[in-house]
Parts: C-alpha cells; structure tokens; sequence
C-alpha cells in the first residue's frame, strides 16, 4: 500500500525535537553550571514557560488562611463575583467551613430547559397503534415539579401527563381514532408558567404503512478499477462516495441508531431520535476499521455491523479484536450466520447450528446481546424467520428495498434496506431516503 502516513511524521517529529532539545538544554545548563559556579541552577526539565504557569495557576500561596488546606474562599471565582443582588447574598452559604464549596447556583445564570432528544413517535410514522402513548426523552433528568409539559394534538386528544421517570413525560391519550393523522405539539416550560418555553412538534398517523426508518446497507468500501465487473460494482462503494453520503446525512439532521434501538421503538414504544438511520455493514470486512470508522467518528455516527463468526481467520475479515475496539465505540452487532449458506437449502440442524452459534461466539466475544440477524444472499421464508425467532433473535434485515418498516406480521424480521451501491449518484441516494 502507501507509504508510512503523513499522521506518523507528523508525530515524530515534535518527539524529536523535543529530545534534542532536552540535549540542547542538558548541555547548556551543564555549561552554566561549570562557567558559574550554580550547581543549584541546573534544571533540564525546568518548563520554559514559568512565569505563564505561575500567572495560570491559582496563587494558593496568596490564600489568607492559617489552615493547612487552601481555602476556595481566596479562588478568583468567589471574589471576581461579589453578589449584587439581595437574593444572592441570602442564598450565599456561611463563611464557615462550607464556604470551600463551589459557588451557589442562584449565582449562576437561570438553567436552560432540556431539550427533547427523542420522541415515541418519531416524526412521520404513519403506524403508530391504538395502544400507544407519546412519550419524549429529555436531554437530563429533571424535577419533575419544577418543569411543566403540555401536550396539544390536532385533531383533539383528551389524555393525562404521566412522567416515566425524571427523564421521559409521556400523554396517555384516552383513546386514538384508527387511520387519523395527528398533529403533536409538546411545550415545556419552568413550572409557574415564567420564563422562556422549548416545543417539539411531530406528525404521525394510527395506520399501517410503517415507521420511516431507512437501514442503509453497505458491503466492501474500496476504489475499484475502471473495468470492474458488474458484481464488484454493486457490493462496493467508494471511500469517497461514503463521505459525501455522511456528509448528507450529518446536514440532513439524521440519527444513526442501532438495531437494538430500533426494535425497542416498536415492541416497547422507547423514543428514538429524529430522522433515525441504521447503517448496516455486511460480512465484516477489514474496510470497516480502516475506511468506514473514521469516517463516522468524523460525524458522530456508528454502524451496525453484520458479521460472520465463521470467517474471521480470513485476512479481509475483522478479527475479535478489531470488533472489540468498535463495539467500544459504540457499535452494534448482528449476525450473517457462521458461513453465509442460503439457510433454506441446509438440513434444518445446520441451518439451527449456523443461527444459534454465531450468536452465542458474538455475545461471548463482544459482551453484547445479539437481537438482529442478517439472512445471508436475502433468502428467507417462514421457517426460517421461526427458527430466528425459537434462538431468541428479535428482527432480521433482508435485501427487499424501502424505509418504511413494520412491525406487525413478523414486519421486524423482513426489515427493508436501501441498497448503496458503487455507481449511485449523491441524487439517487437522497432520493432513497426520507428526509
Ligand atoms: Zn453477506
């Protein structure tokens, strides 16, 4: 491949001139030492920037306390704000010993309300069921008593607040009408109803065309040769075109989100957040270390990665150390089966052992639970989604196109995917997602 990267040389060279010039310095003060006479003066190490560090540091020395630990009361924080206010004082504790703690809060400008970071629904889910409640995930936990949120839908919903916990409010609506779109808007303000307020808005429908959440799918990610095959051009896509289409989906406001997460959304109503996107990553090819982590970390995104147990002593394939170091990152993990077989021609004990060990090697190697499948080559059929189901699996990804997924009818064992391939424009992608 190329050369050593410039990042390398990058990092030498600081080290480097940092040695010669502890040498430089070394011999200096040697020299120092002998023409002087001021053995006492020779410091190699000596930070060259003292008087910087001692205008930085807090002057403890300048504290005007007899006791043997500094007082916080002589820190620049409590004397640069002395309390105008009558309230401030009255909040401020007695200069005894409490007076080491941090300055009080009342201080301190008023506390911005939270933000809503993810909703049940999401905005645009035209499947929400009867049964549901709306529920919101607040960036914090919070004093309930001290925050108040108010639910307005259009058509009318009648309904109670009802906090999950000092994080999650939630409208229990008394009852949904089937195949109606509703408008929610979620106003929160500080109890007494002062101060500045913060809305989340979302439309949904209680009917049965699915919850918009596109499961991008991605195989090899590699610069290919102008004459490539057709094969080769439709399960890779170039470094390059993965940043643009990042970069798409960072500007567009989406969320990447893991299998786990999106399964949560549909069997426990968990909020997700807005414009939610799984990018699925098949067979686990090294170009997910090497290409495609970066490149997500660079935006905040993860990957769900769908691997086979069965294939890591293959050099193109990531070994339990390299998806121990994503799953650390935040990763998420699915299984392909151990060796890719179309599982609907095996004997059914292969098919049950392909299913069943890959998951077991998965959650032993990576401590995760392993709740989604990938059907190798996209075949399935009934049976195979009842042995998924019999080994505990929760969904599975298939290679039918679309983003609208469902839950109902085994809908989260056919999850639709929208196909990246090597020759798709920036057009064609967009044009394959919601937003
Ligand atoms: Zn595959």
């Amino acid at each position: 491949m190329a050369g050593p990267s410039p990042k390398t040389h990058w990092v030498a060279r600081p080290r480097l001139a940092r040695q010669s010039l502890a040498r430089q310095s070394l011999a200096l003060c040697l020299l120092a030492a002998l023409l002087a006479l001021l053995a006492s003066a020779c410091q190699p190490e000596a930070p060259p920037a003292a008087p910087l560090s001692a205008t930085a540091s807090p002057t403890w020395t300048a504290a005007p306390t007899g006791t043997s630990t500094p007082s916080l009361t002589a820190s620049p924080t409590w004397t640069a704000a002395p309390s105008d206010t009558p309230t401030a004082t009255a909040t401020l504790p007695p200069p005894t010993a409490t007076a080491t703690l941090p300055p009080p809060t009342a201080t301190l400008p008023p506390t911005p309300l939270p933000a809503v970071v993810a909703s049940y629904p999401i905005h645009g889910d035209l499947a929400v069921p009867l049964t549901a409640r709306m529920a919101l995930a607040l960036e914090r936990e919070v004093d309930p008593q001290a925050v108040e949120v108010e639910f307005a839908f259009s058509p009318a919903l009648e309904g109670q607040v009802v906090w999950l916990d000092a994080a999650h409010p939630s409208f229990e609506p008394a009852a949904l009408i089937t195949q109606t779109a509703y408008a929610m808007t979620a106003t929160l303000r500080a109890a007494g109803g002062l101060g500045p307020t913060l809305t989340f808005t979302a439309t949904f429908e209680t009917g049965d065309r699915g919850a918009p959440i596109p499961i991008l799918m991605y195989h090899r990610l590699r610069d290919l040769a102008a004459d490539a095959s057709q094969g080769q051009r439709d399960w890779s896509v170039a470094p390059a075109s993965l940043e643009q289409q990042l970069d798409y989906l960072a500007e567009r406001g989406y969320h990447t989100i893991s299998l786990a997460q999106l399964v949560d959304y549909f069997e426990a109503q968990e909020p997700l957040p807005p414009r939610p996107v799984v990018i699925s990553m098949d067979d686990g090819y090294r170009d997910v270390v090497e290409i495609a982590w970066p490149l997500l970390a660079k935006r905040g995104f993860i990957a769900s990665l769908l691997v086979l147990p069965g294939y890591i002593e293959y050099s193109a394939y990531m070994d339990w150390e390299q998806m121990r170091a994503l799953r650390e990152a935040g990763y998420d993990f699915g299984s392909h089966s151990m060796t890719h077989p179309d599982l609907r021609s095996i004997p059914a004990a292969e098919a049950e052992a392909e299913v069943r060990d890959s998951k077991a090697l998965l959650e032993e190697h990576l401590g995760m639970p392993v709740v989604a499948f990938c059907y190798p080559m996209g075949a399935y059929n009934s049976a195979t989604i009842a042995l998924l189901q019999a080994q505990g699996y929760r969904a599975a990804l298939t290679l039918a196109s679309g983003y609208y997924q469902r839950a109902d009818d085994d809908g989260l064992f056919r999850l639709k995917r929208t196909w990246v391939y090597y020759d798709m424009t920036l057009e064609q992608f967009a044009d394959k997602l919601p937003w």
